[in-house]
């Protein structure tokens, strides 16, 4: 457990706002109880309770959103959930969240992602890297690892990019002002866009003409797949050839030939796929067939806070189900460099921070 700690990691599928403290969520639902905007007490055993259903997860997503969707408190939730990324030894985090209009708080999608931003650069108590290299190259020295980087009394340092995500209860309008978004601010860290919400909303061909464009603009795209049944579906995902997707649980045999032969790298959210009762037991997890075929995988957590757990759990969880050993799992989390959407100088700087740390692992 100690060392799946120490071990550096990689987070490819990360929401904002499932990531939120638990209590920072319950701090603010205070207060807002207290206003009367709501019930504090029925929004407290929701948050505090565990096990639910994909439904119930999106139901509270909601209640979330009303919790945090201002301005300092999108700010306030990004560093924190930052902080406890590169607390866990995570040296890069791909953060996704869904850009949201607000016209009480007189915000737009545009300010909701500069409040993300915002947060990006309070964090004070470890060094973000989170521009693109090139803008900010000199800095990269900074990022050399070194042994004492992973001793406790050195401050982490942490690449962090954004994915903005398309919510699939949203139109084609809608969709397509989220990508154009994404590509303004290309050069504040943003590098692709997530189809992410409800996987029983919305129809593929409402977002295909935004998930296209973002494509033929160079943003990267991943995409929520087959989490619920849907054959049609994961066929024309599949087709549209994304850069990477996530969970894969209900693919059908042909599916899985598919995705084998494509080589996409797969988003593994363990916890996140049993607490939403997709799997029932992590042995019986796609994970252990992906891993064996030698297909490209990678640890994720999905919702920090919603799901109660951290990367360095999800390590724990697949090297105890799956016994590996540690140079197993010091590789399973290496080879995660490969799938990352930032450019080749990140991913550099990432192998070297691994051959850092490699001694303690092989
Ligand atoms: P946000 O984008 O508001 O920062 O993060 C929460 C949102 O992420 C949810 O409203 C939902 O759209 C999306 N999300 C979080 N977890 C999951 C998941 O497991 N599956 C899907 N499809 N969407 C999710």
């Amino acid at each position: 457990e100690e060392l799946c700690r120490e071990l550096p990691k990689i987070e490819l599928h990360a929401h904002l706002n499932g990531s939120v403290r638990d209590s920072t969520l319950l701090e603010l639902a205070k207060v807002l109880g207290e206003q009367g905007a709501i019930d504090f007490s029925e929004v407290e055993g929701l948050i505090k309770r565990r096990g639910r259903s994909l439904k119930e997860c999106f139901r509270l997503f909601d209640i979330y959103h009303k919790i945090t969707t201002d301005h300092a408190t999108v700010t306030r939730i990004t560093q924190e959930v930052v902080e406890d990324f590169a607390a866990e030894n995570v040296v890069y985090l791909e953060l996704r969240t869904t850009p949201k209009q607000n016209k009480a708080k007189e915000m737009t999608k545009r300010s909701y992602v500069e409040a993300v931003i915002d947060g990006l650069t309070a964090v004070d108590s470890v060094e973000v890297a989170f521009l693109p290299s090139t803008v900010n190259a000199r800095n990269l020295t900074n990022f050399l690892p070194n042994e004492v980087t992973y001793n406790q009394t050195q401050r982490k340092k942490i690449f962090v990019r954004l994915l903005l995500s398309i919510d699939r209860r949203e139109t084609t309008a809608a969709a397509m002002e989220t990508v154009n978004l994404a590509l303004e601010m290309k050069d504040k860290g943003v590098i692709g866009i997530d189809l992410s919400g409800n996987p029983e909303v919305g129809e593929w061909q409402t977002f295909l003409p935004a998930l296209q464009y973002a494509k033929q603009k160079g943003l990267q795209v991943t995409l929520h797949c087959g989490e619920v049944r849907n054959n049609r579906e994961i066929h024309s995902m599949l087709d549209f050839y994304p850069q990477r997707i996530g969970h894969a649980c209900y693919l059908e045999e042909e599916h899985w030939e598919k995705l084998k032969v494509s080589k996409i790298p797969v988003e593994i959210c363990l916890t996140s796929n049993l607490r939403t009762e997709r799997i029932t037991s992590f042995k019986e997890h796609h994970f252990a067939d992906l891993y064996k075929a030698k297909h490209p995988v990678s640890l994720c957590t999905d919702d920090v806070g919603l799901f109660s757990t951290t990367l360095s759990n999800e390590y724990y969880l697949a090297a105890s189900t799956f016994e590996f050993n540690k140079e197993q799992v010091y590789q399973l989390s290496r080879n995660v460099i490969e799938f990352v959407f930032a450019d080749d100088e990140v991913k550099r700087t990432l192998a070297e921070i691994y051959d850092a740390a490699e001694r303690r692992f092989i």
